[in-house]
């Protein structure tokens, strides 16, 4: 087994295991190095469902404890399905460490996420990620050079005001150790809230003290969350544009401004537009509207709640018999809640259907894949956060995890 380290254009560094190396036939093309993906061989493309089904379960009981399987609520039927535990980012990470006995940790969602488990996990657990091509347009929308540099810039125009830096879970490890080591934290979104009051807190109340903050890659999560829960005005928030100069703003906006938001967003969220709310509401009256904060405020103020999909799921399971919701996330996850609410009308906001096509990279095969290479001892898609990264990373995820 041969280890590839990179370090790719946007900054990503990780490590990525693979049997065989030499023999690799594919192209890096992207900086993410997400190319590295081996073509599942022959066999695994020709087997039909049904024998895929009998060959996991067959593998997944031979490996027993070795292994735990984690799913992410956007994963496909044909993945989730092998679960062990399911949930967002955050919540599996935190259910592995529940699986200490765990040799090796199959996270069924993307890159970003099985980094964090990475970090996250005991140093005797190898972290496998199904299908390397499986990434996440939002974090790649925040690389670590553009960061650095809106750092500096920001650091001369606002000289004398403290900036803290808070990322957003679903971006790389390299962003969560920028975050680390200047004094900021990572959230999620249940916790946004609470990690934005906490950077804008003075120290001697426990806060990080800063007069402003810089929050990426996700800036309707940042907006949502300012306005809508901690009474900023949407004057408060300026949005940095990595792709302008000084982020197309003026000094005297950014120096105002106390929350500077990233210009990055979710592919899949942001196609949820306020007349889907309208329409859906005419088509069934009284449905009530429940999105992810990753849509735009303007669908989320016309909504009836928001919240994080953790959130979303218990807001459908509490509701009547009868209730109807449109629900404005990933299609997986919606068709699902229909499926397990049958008393209750469960329908996607977006008729159009929103999936995010990376999560949709991990397929039954590349599961089978991954099990079966174990079985014969071998590691394949070992996703490795190196030092330092790791290790300033864990600093962002701890400071969330003291704070939350
Ligand atoms: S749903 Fe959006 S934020 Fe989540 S993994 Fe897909 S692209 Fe990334």
């Amino acid at each position: 087994m041969a280890t590839v380290q990179l370090q790719g254009e946007l900054g990503r560094a990780f490590k990525v295991n693979q049997p065989h190396a030499g023999a690799w036939s594919g192209q890096i093309t992207m900086a993410s190095g997400a190319e590295l993906q081996v073509p599942l061989p022959q066999r695994y493309l020709t087997m039909s469902p049904e024998e895929i089904v009998i060959a996991i379960a067959r593998a997944k009981e031979r490996l027993g404890s070795r292994v735990v399987i984690l799913g992410h609520h956007y994963q496909r039927e044909e993945v989730i399905r092998w679960a062990d535990f399911r949930g967002d980012s955050f919540k599996l990470c935190k259910d592995a460490a529940a699986r200490p006995d765990a040799e090796y940790i199959i996270f069924c969602g993307v890159h970003f996420m099985a980094e964090s488990a990475d970090i996250l996990s005991a140093p005797h657990q190898k972290v496998i990620l199904p299908d390397l091509h499986a990434g996440c347009s939002m974090a790649d929308m925040a690389d670590i050079d553009q960061v650095e540099e809106a750092w500096d810039a920001l650091q001369e125009v606002c000289a004398g005001q403290k900036i803290i830096p808070i990322t957003y879970m679903n971006s790389a490890a390299n962003l969560k150790a920028f975050v680390g080591r200047n004094g900021g934290a990572v959230c999620t979104s249940s916790n946004a809230r609470k990690i934005m009051d906490w950077a804008l807190t003075p120290v001697e109340q426990g806060g990080a003290g800063g007069e402003k903050l810089l929050f990426f890659p996700d800036q309707h999560l940042g907006r949502n969350t300012a306005v809508l829960e901690m009474g900023f005005s949407l004057d408060d928030c300026a949005v940095w544009n990595p792709f302008q100069d000084m982020g197309g703003q003026d000094a005297a906006t950014l120096r105002r401004a106390p929350i500077l938001l990233w210009k990055g967003h979710c592919s899949v969220h942001g196609t949820f537009m306020p007349i889907h709310v309208d329409n859906i509401r005419q088509r069934y009256p009284g449905i009530k509207v429940v999105v992810h904060p990753e849509c735009t405020y303007e669908v989320v103020i016309k909504a009836d709640a928001y919240g994080s999909t953790e959130q979303i799921k218990k807001i459908i399971e509490a509701g009547a018999p009868d209730d109807a919701f449109a629900v404005g996330t990933e299609i997986n996850l919606v068709s699902r809640l229909a499926q397990e609410n049958p008393d209750k009308t469960v329908v996607c906001l977006n008729p159009n259907v929103c999936v995010c096509s990376t999560m949709y990279r991990v397929d039954g095969p590349h599961v089978l894949w991954v099990l079966e290479n174990l079985l014969e001892d071998r590691v394949v898609n070992q996703i490795v956060v190196p030092e330092p990264i790791a290790g300033q990373a864990k600093l962002a995820l701890q400071r969330m995890l003291d704070i939350a």
